[in-house]
């Protein structure tokens, strides 16, 4: 098959004008000007007429199984209120409930051109019973903070209902909910079964002050619940994870808005050693510290952008987190915000010779999307706020 389309964006080099991608099964075999391309390759043309074609985007990091709390926790006054809060609203689901979210997810992430996902579940249970969409990486969330002697079962149960998927990984919840035992053991099977592993990490103020100062709301809200607190008090969260890893090079860390000057030197350091996902609206909803961006990128390190979930988010778009992204850091070109949501998070899954580029070689998953301006074209897909109308994946088009 040849699809043709007034510009395609390949995101690795300029775009072309009037170009087309060959692609055979679910891979780009051919690209360049539509007159080249098709006379080097035969099969049906697809004209897509006034549209700019581009890779599908790669929500870095997210949680579907939340997607039914939309609007239902107004921003809160403390982190751990927020813990409270979303506690509070899952008592009231039944995994019924949660499946259904998951799915609503999958169908919201798709209609605005997500086309692989790294998404985050406490149910890895329910995965067996998800037919996804988008290609999918999942993660299976651990929290062991009420049963620690439990840490090690939790994520054994987890491993048995993840591993029959094509994708998976592990997701220690954060340093204050998943013990030291938990990470090591996550850690442990990302050596044996080479697998990616996620966490939040230097999310809030409050989680500083626990782990650093020993006080503050959220180290008053976990010691109630029984967490042993012998690891508050002496190191801030990122030193604190940092001191005890052993695979750095595994992780993808959401967050890391709270970095002291002392971090900065640890991050020096350890530069290119682990991914960084941002997820610049729910970080706006919580009000945290200034994500320090800038800093990170001088660092090497490789910065993907998330939505989170619909408990801190409003809709799972990743134009909308590109804008977002935009207004606070204007001074980043739309072509790199892009890279954010494509190039960069095809990196931090470790598909950066498959996913987020269009080139020979790498999948057939693309989307399409009206181009009226091709020399500010990057701008016009940040701007982009519409459902998307024509997608490819896996070189079917759905
Ligand atoms: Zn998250």
């Amino acid at each position: 098959m040849i699809v043709r389309a007034r510009l395609i964006v390949t995101m690795n080099g300029p775009p072309i004008e009037n170009g087309a991608v060959g692609i055979e099964g679910n891979r780009v075999v051919d690209i360049g000007l539509f007159n080249e391309v098709k006379a080097r390759n035969s099969g049906e043309v697809v004209d897509l007429g006034e549209q700019a074609l581009l890779p599908g985007l790669i929500n870095a990091h997210c949680h579907l199984d939340y997607t039914c709390l939309r609007g239902k926790i107004p921003p809160p006054k403390s982190f751990a209120d927020w813990i409270r809060a979303i506690n509070a609203e899952k008592a009231k689901l039944s995994k019924r409930d949660f499946l259904a979210s998951i799915n609503q997810g999958f169908a919201e992430a798709k209609r605005f051109g997500t086309t692989t996902i790294g998404n985050l579940t406490a149910f890895p249970e329910l995965v067996a019973k998800v037919n996804e969409p988008i290609r999918t990486w999942w993660f299976a969330e651990l929290i062991d903070v009420r049963e620690p002697n439990r840490a090690r079962d939790i994520v054994d149960l987890s491993v048995k209902s993840l591993k029959s998927r094509e994708n998976w990984g592990l997701a220690p919840h954060a340093p204050f909910t998943a013990s030291a035992d938990l990470y090591r053991h996550c850690e442990e099977i990302a050596r044996a079964k080479n697998i990616l592993l996620t966490t939040h990490l230097a999310e809030s103020r409050e989680e500083m002050s626990m782990f650093r100062d020993a006080s503050g709301p959220l180290y008053e809200f976990v010691k109630g619940i029984g967490r042993p607190m012998d690891d508050c008090g002496h190191e801030t969260p990122l030193a604190l994870f940092l001191g005890r890893r052993t695979l750095p090079g595994r992780w993808m860390l959401a967050h890391l808005n709270e970095l002291t000057e002392s971090d900065f030197d640890l991050l020096a350091k350890s530069a290119g050693k682990f991914q960084v996902v941002h997820s610049p609206r729910s970080h706006g909803y919580f009000g945290h510290s200034r994500f320090p961006f800038e800093r990170l990128r001088a660092l090497g390190f490789n910065i993907c952008l998330g939505t989170d979930s619909l408990a801190s988010n409003e809709d799972l778009s990743l134009f909308a987190e590109m804008r977002a992204f935009q207004k606070s850091e204007p001074r980043t070109s739309p072509e790199e915000i892009l890279s954010m949501v494509t190039v960069s998070p095809a990196r931090a899954l470790r598909q950066e010779d498959a996913l987020g580029e269009i080139r020979p070689g790498f999948c057939a998953d693309f989307i399409s999307l009206p181009c009226a301006r091709p020399t500010s074209v990057f701008e016009e897909i940040i701007a982009f706020d519409r459902p998307v109308e024509w997608t490819m994946l896996d070189g079917k088009i759905r």
